[in-house]
Parts: structure tokens; C-alpha cells; sequence
């Protein structure tokens, strides 16, 4: 019996020769096809701007700077999210401040938002956590009257639709992976999309330290014009390689989604019939990309989260503990935030395998494990 992965990235030959076209081209670093890519990806997201980036990390970075973001401010993020949403504000001195989660989507609401609040609340950090698309519109709702920025972390959102949009697209500015985790990778990487002319421009400038001509356009006139660094930037650059491939992933990404989607409805069929166990499903304002397939093990299951794993794993199959609690972690530890839902949420989610190439077989594995588990 062979292994069921949690995930795998949905790679081809087209990536390969896309690849080799930019060696052969001897220009690798950032250039040409870092500027073809965010092209295509601001207009694939309904977005006016997009700045590409070394990682979804560095995108969040850039969005607090140029949004003002910084020393004794509080930035509201949800703990049920990877670790890099909450770090994010304190690499400009902000302080984190948790919110709890709606227990169905796994995402911020305008309620626990509200909740969250304090006066020196500047941002907050709403995720399409998993691919399903948090309700932004609702949370810009309570924060556009008070002057506190919404970036949106879209790090799991490329392909899921808000209010018959790209999700993102509602955002003044947002922040995405191309982590091999997330549906659409380039190895590493990631993007800023904004409807700010100016905070585009300077995000652009951050990430190439500051520079005041672009190292593509140095390189690339034969007498360079000087050049200057009028602030302290970052070299949080992509390179054409990374690039040349997000230009194949994200011609996919509808075919991509559409196969996600597939596999999900099978899950879900099957799940519904399950006592005790509910799976991740869109909510009533959009659809997801199913990058991370979670369940939940409720107390009518025979199984706890964690012998629910065992079993699976007996069977070959690789699963995951949901989402993880970011206020658990160390650094996070002296948080008193009250977060009831995002504890129970995390401690008993399950990722059930779920990518491109998953095989009809594969999955009724899966699904036979869950249900000879039930009886
Ligand atoms: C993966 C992820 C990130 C980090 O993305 P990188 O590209 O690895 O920096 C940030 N936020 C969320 C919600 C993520 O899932």
C-alpha cells in the first residue's frame, strides 16, 4: 500500500521548459518575467497594483510599513492562523492582538473584530484562512469609519471568490503565498496587491532596498543613471525562475481549483454522512479554493482528533492537525486573550489529504477510514 501525502504541489513539464527558458536567457534575478507575472496576477485578482515578493512574510511586512503600521500600535490578527500573521506586525514594533474566530468559516468576524479593538488599534489582519474567504467587506464595515487599515492575508486565497470576485480584490491592499503549500507556488514566494497607487510604489521601492532606479532598469541601460536610497529597505525580491513558473501556475489556477473543488464535494458527500464529523464547506458570501480540506471531530465521533490520526496513519495515510494557535506558541505565550473557539477549532481539526493529483482510490481510502472508524 502505498503512502496518501496531505499534499503535493501540482508541477508539469510546462514548469520545467519555463524554467530552462530563463537560464538560457541568462537573466534570473528579478526582471522581465517578475514584471509579466505580477501583470497577469493583478488582473487575474481584479487588483489595480501588484508588487512581487520573496514570501507572503515579506508581503505582510511591506503591506504594514506602507500602511503606516508601527512602534506601540495594535494590530488585531486571528491566533487560528500559521505563525507569520501574527509575527508580521511586531517586525514593525506593533503589538499582536488576538481575535477569536466564527466557528464555522475559521475566520475573523466584525463581531470579534469589534471585540478586539483598543485604542491604539491601527490595522488588523483578516485571513482566507484554509481558502475560505473571510467576509471582508463586513469587518471594513467596523474599521473604515475609525481609520484602522483591513490587510487582507490572501496567503491561502488565490482562486477563492468573495461577493463574485477574486477574494482580495475588496482590499486596499492584500498579501499572498506561493509556498508549495498553497495552490499556486513558485518554490517560494509571494505578492502584495494594492488599489493604492502610492502604497504600490513604495511597497516596490521597500522591497529592492529602497532603490530609486530598479535594478533591472540599471542593468539594463547601458549608462546608469545614479541611484538613491531615501529610505531603509529590504531585499525582498522574487526572481525571474520563481516567476517564469507563477506564470504557468497561474494559467492553471482555474483548472486547478476546479479539481480541488471536485475532490472536496466527495469529501463532503461522504462526511455529511458521517456522525460527528463536519467538514470545511463555502460560506453563504463565497466559494473556496480548498486549499486545506479540515474537518472537525466532534464528541459524537468514536474517535478523539488525535486517534482519528493514528487510524488514518495505520492505513497509509498522512493527515494533519488543523490549523494551528499562534497565542500557544512561545513567544505568544503571555497573551490573555480569551479565544474559546480558536482552542476547540485547533485542537480538534484534522487536514485530510486533498491536491491535484489525488487519485479516486486515494481518497475512498481516506474516506473508508472515516467511516469503519464511526461504527
Ligand atoms: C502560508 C501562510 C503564510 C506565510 O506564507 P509564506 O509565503 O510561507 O511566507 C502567511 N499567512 C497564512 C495565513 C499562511 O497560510
Amino acid at each position: 500500500m502505498s503512502r496518501v501525502n496531505v499534499m503535493q504541489p501540482w508541477l508539469g513539464e510546462e514548469e520545467v521548459a519555463a524554467v530552462a527558458d530563463v537560464l538560457r536567457s541568462g537573466w534570473v534575478a528579478q526582471g522581465p518575467r517578475v514584471a509579466a507575472f505580477e501583470g497577469a496576477f493583478a488582473t487575474a485578482m481584479g487588483s489595480a497594483h501588484a508588487v512581487a515578493t520573496s514570501s507572503c512574510t515579506s508581503a505582510l511586512h511591506l503591506a504594514l510599513v506602507v500602511a503606516g503600521v508601527g512602534r506601540d500600535q495594535d494590530v488585531v490578527v486571528p491566533s487560528f492562523s500559521f505563525i507569520a500573521t501574527a509575527n508580521a506586525p511586531t517586525y514593525v514594533g506593533a503589538r499582536p492582538v488576538f481575535a477569536d474566530v466564527d466557528p464555522v468559516t475559521g475566520n475573523l468576524t466584525a463581531a470579534t473584530v469589534r471585540a478586539a479593538l483598543t485604542p491604539a488599534t491601527t490595522a488588523v489582519v483578516a485571513v482566507d484562512q484554509g481558502g475560505v474567504p473571510v467576509d471582508l467587506q463586513a469587518i471594513r464595515d467596523v474599521c473604515d469609519p475609525l481609520g484602522i487599515v483591513v490587510i487582507e492575508d490572501a496567503a491561502c486565497g488565490a482562486g477563492s471568490t468573495y461577493r463574485g470576485r477574486p477574494v482580495g480584490a475588496g482590499a486596499e491592499i492584500a498579501a499572498w503565498s506561493f509556498h508549495p503549500r498553497k495552490i499556486l507556488t513558485t518554490g517560494e514566494g509571494g505578492m502584495l496587491t494594492t488599489s493604492r497607487p502610492d502604497w504600490a510604489a513604495r511597497a516596490r521601492r521597500l522591497r529592492e532596498h529602497a532603490m530609486s532606479v530598479s535594478a533591472a532598469d540599471r542593468h539594463g541601460s547601458v549608462l546608469a543613471p545614479p541611484e538613491e536610497y531615501g529610505e531603509i529597505g529590504f531585499n525582498y525580491r522574487m526572481t525571474d525562475l520563481q516567476a517564469a513558473v507563477g506564470l504557468v501556475q497561474l494559467g492553471r489556477l482555474p483548472e486547478a481549483v476546479a479539481r480541488r473543488r471536485e475532490l472536496a464535494a466527495v469529501y463532503a458527500k461522504a462526511i455529511d454522512e458521517i456522525d460527528g464529523l463536519r467538514a470545511v464547506a463555502d460560506p453563504p458570501w463565497g466559494t473556496g479554493n480548498f486549499q486545506s480540506f479540515w474537518v472537525e471531530v466532534g464528541a459524537a465521533y468514536p474517535l478523539d482528533r488525535e486517534q482519528l490520526m493514528t487510524a488514518l496513519a495505520e492505513a497509509e495515510v498522512s493527515a494533519r492537525r488543523g490549523i494551528m494557535a499562534a497565542h500557544r506558541q512561545p513567544p505568544y505565550r503571555g497573551s490573555s486573550a480569551d479565544l474559546p473557539v480558536t482552542e476547540r477549532l485547533t485542537d480538534t481539526t484534522v487536514i485530510l489529504p486533498l491536491f491535484h493529483e489525488l487519485s479516486e482510490s486515494e481518497q475512498a481510502r481516506v474516506i473508508d477510514v472515516l467511516r469503519e472508524e464511526s461504527r
